[in-house]
């Protein structure tokens, strides 16, 4: 654990720095960048605690765009264990948690193989907190007892039950929603889901969009849905004040 400074050694702390909101980062994230010679930042982590680091606290930004990886994964990689052989405390601030969807694994993995020490600090997910930005539980009694968290950017939705008191959560899908829904009809989920699209949650910005499984295509399209945005699919849905105002187009 990177708790003793020894000067001249370096360490990496991998830290999940939640959905956005600098509120929901955790109190070790916080301690962490505090003391960083140098945070390495995504797109999606929450930038606006890059104003509290120490005075010459070094800012690295690698964030991606959707499709366009602006640094490479082995770059990244290669950027974290050379700063901390050479002495570095350094924070890589990722959104979100860094073990969800997040390819914390594999930092940590090349730290460790580097013999770099590796702290990895849990964030608050945005496969969780962006749902509940838009008042919708993942569970809730009576409607789901568990739920699934996938990226669509790979045929998973198949994997999962086809149920509507099972919730999926959905990353990383604005892209691939159409050919996502259409795995899931064809997979039998029942067309009449409720589903939702959070967008830029905790951001002033935020903005919830209901609808059912077989319109959620045509209405995202409708209203121009864009990344980052987290959806939801299942019967939890119907508990986000949004769904009164759900829309669901004539066929
Ligand atoms: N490790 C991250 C997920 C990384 S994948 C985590 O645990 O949250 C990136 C995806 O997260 C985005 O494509 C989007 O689906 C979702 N996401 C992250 N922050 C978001 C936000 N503030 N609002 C909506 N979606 C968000």
């Amino acid at each position: 654990m990177p708790d003793a400074d020894v000067p001249g050694t370096g360490w990496v702390a991998l830290v999940g720095g939640g959905p956005g909101e600098p509120g929901l980062l955790t109190l070790r994230a916080a301690q962490l960048l505090a003391r960083a010679d140098v945070v390495v930042v995504d797109r999606l982590a929450p930038r606006g605690v890059l104003a509290e680091l120490a005075p010459g606290a070094e800012v690295v930004d690698v964030g991606k765009r959707s499709g366009l990886h602006l640094v490479p994964q082995d770059d990244i990689d290669a950027l974290l264990v050379e700063r901390a052989r050479a002495g570095q405390r350094v924070v890589r601030l990722k959104g979100g948690d860094p073990y969800v969807l997040g390819r914390g694994g594999e930092e940590a993995a090349a730290c460790r193989a580097a013999g770099v020490t590796v702290e990895v600090v849990p964030g608050v997910t945005s496969a969780i907190s962006v749902p509940a930005a838009a008042g919708i539980p993942v569970t809730h009694r009576g409607l789901a007892r568990g739920f699934s968290v996938v990226t669509a950017h790979e045929d998973l939705v198949e994997t999962v039950p086809a149920r509507r008191d099972h919730t999926l959560v959905l990353l990383m899908g604005v892209s691939h929603l159409e050919r996502s829904v259409s795995i899931l009809l064809a997979g039998g989920a029942d067309p009449e889901t409720p589903a939702a699209v959070i967008e830029r949650g905790y951001r002033d910005d935020q903005r919830v969009t209901t609808t059912l499984l077989r319109c959620l295509p045509d209405v995202a399209q409708q209203v121009g849905v864009t990344a980052p945005a987290v959806i939801v699919i299942g019967d939890v849905v119907t508990v986000s004040p949004a769904w009164g105002s759900r829309t669901v187009p004539h066929p």
